[in-house]
């Protein structure tokens, strides 16, 4: 029998009120069970939201700085057990144990980056434009912050919304991916363990139809924060909208590194390597797009071709692998039909282009490193987010070829391109349409401090990370102190 796992709504750990249960599996090895997590309904939602809202009046009298001290604690507790979260991570989603630790290292970074935080929440304060009066502003908590997450960075991404909803003096219902629920239940447990007082946050497991649409239609949830696909992220802000909530959407991506002529070639496929084929390119900043000059294009796709055979896919635990799994069977099915796709609409296949099934392989949702060239940019492998270690390379004559194929995309996440000319990098930076671009660095590499989000569809405008999610969490109260002792009429008075 499975470890069984539950929900942690209002100070306590309880199954749902369903009484049923779902399962996570390795996805190296789909033999293994992680356990098997309390399946949840808008039951437990409501049950959520109802302590949340109570907790939400004695949290947001509490000073920010001792908000942050907590979640400082918590980040000390994420440095101590480091090496275990980072080694359930990887068997519960697969990708390589230097990633896995890397994730929550970032969830430590936003730890201590959140607890400084507390001590800022700058807001600005101005002249009046009448006499003996002042004018502020302050940053106040909103309420109750309802909070999605996908499985591809389980830790890192809920600590990007959580840490700074808490921070900011919000009390949070957290609704982790289904593929990803030990890690949020981990990352739960050191929130408790820092001291977070009863109701603060409550962790509600089960799928996105039920738990999901029940947060997010929920009346008394103030705020969504999403992460994932654009297709849910759509419906969640028309329902969301619909109740005139503060919606904040990180979505699909279909990022490109452009190489040009004058590159510095080595670089540049370290970098496609590392942004196309880490996390087996179940990445939102995943490379899935190579733009080539023509004067390089043969020559680089013979080095990515010879690095490529030298990729070690198999199970994230042994530190001999590059590469893991993708995440679960339906996974493998979609990247294969693109692939399928791709032959179809007469790309040329390079390398790669099918499940791994044999050997150490036989227990695992595997897919080998795929590489297309001869793509043209209105082919749908060019244009839709796959999710996969399937590479699509379209050839260029100039930079500015190189950016119009670049920006004719939906989404607009990240970008990156290598060259040594420095009027092309100014260029680029200012002409990429993506809420990133990387110079001579591959599409992937977010730091905790900086924003981080991208334009066009693939969000609404906000951005994670850094000061600005401080501004997603809270909301501005303007204050005017008149000590004049007087009525004074502005616009009228003084003019
Ligand atoms: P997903 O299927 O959209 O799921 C994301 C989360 O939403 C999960 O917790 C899911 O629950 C839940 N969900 C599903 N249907 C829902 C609904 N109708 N209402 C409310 N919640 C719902 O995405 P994913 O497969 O986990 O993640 C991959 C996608 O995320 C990719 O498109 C990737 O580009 C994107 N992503 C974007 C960023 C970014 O910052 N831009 C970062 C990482 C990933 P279940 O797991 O229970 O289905």
């Amino acid at each position: 029998m499975a470890e069984q796992y539950l929900n942690y709504i209002d100070g306590k750990w309880r199954p749902a009120e369903s009484g049923q249960w779902f399962e996570n599996r390795n996805p190296a090895n789909w033999d293994e069970v992680i356990g098997a997590f309390t399946r949840s309904d808008r039951r437990d939602v409501d049950r959520a939201v109802q302590v949340a809202r109570k907790a939400f009046d004695e949290w947001r009298l509490m000073p920010a700085p001792h908000r942050g001290a907590i979640i400082k604690r918590a980040g000390d507790l994420m440095v101590e057990r480091k090496e275990l979260l980072a080694r359930d991570m990887t068997r519960e989603m697969g990708k390589v144990l230097a990633e896995t630790r890397g994730d929550v290292q970032e969830g430590i970074d936003t730890a201590y980056y959140a607890a400084v935080e507390g001590r800022r929440l700058f807001s600005h304060t101005t002249p009046s434009e009448l006499p003996n009066k002042m004018n502020l502003s302050f940053r106040m908590p909103i309420g109750v912050a309802g909070l999605i997450t996908p499985w591809n960075f389980p830790m890192a991404i809920p600590t990007w919304k959580i840490f700074p909803a808490l921070v900011c003096g919000n009390t949070v219902i957290f609704k982790p991916a289904s593929d990803t629920p030990l890690t949020a239940t981990h990352l739960v447990d050191i929130l408790i363990e820092a001291g977070l007082p009863p109701g603060v946050i409550n962790l509600v497991h089960g799928g996105g139809g039920a738990v999901g649409t029940a947060i997010v239609e929920h009346p008394d949830i103030d705020l969504i924060s999403f992460t994932g696909s654009s297709v849910v992220g759509r419906e969640i802000n028309s329902r969301a909208g619909a109740q005139l909530k503060r919606v904040s959407l990180e979505l699909g991506g279909k990022n490109a590194q452009i190489v040009m002529d004058d590159a510095d070639l080595d670089l540049a496929l370290e970098g496609v390597l590392w942004g196309a084929f880490g996390t087996t390119g179940q990445r939102c900043t995943a490379t899935s797009r190579l733009i080539l000059h023509e004067a390089i294009h043969d020559r680089f796709l013979d080095m990515l071709l010879a690095a490529i055979s030298k990729l070690n896919i198999g199970d994230g635990l042994s530190e001999a692998n590059h590469v893991g799994p993708l995440i679960n069977q339906s996974q493998v099915e979609i990247v294969h039909g693109y692939v399928e796709i791709g032959q179809g609409e007469g790309a040329r296949l390079l390398v790669g282009g099918h499940p791994l099934k044999e050997g150490d392989h036989a227990a695992g949702w595997f897919y080998s490193p795929t590489v297309f060239a001869d793509v043209t940019p209105r082919m749908r492998i060019f244009q839709e987010e796959i999710f996969g270690p399937v590479l699509s390379v379209v050839r260029v004559k100039d930079f500015d070829e190189a950016v119009s194929v670049h920006n004719d995309c939906v989404y607009g996440l990240s970008s990156s391109i290598f060259t040594q000319d420095v009027n092309r990098v100014f260029r680029a930076v200012r002409d990429l349409e993506a809420g990133i671009t990387y110079i001579n660095g591959p599409t992937i590499g977010a730091e905790c401090h900086m924003p981080f989000g991208g334009v066009k569809e693939t969000g609404n405008g906000h951005r994670e990370g850094g000061w600005s999610v401080y501004e997603f969490f809270s909301e501005i109260k303007t204050v005017y102190v008149d000590f004049s002792g007087k009525l004074q009429r502005a616009q009228i008075d003084n003019y």
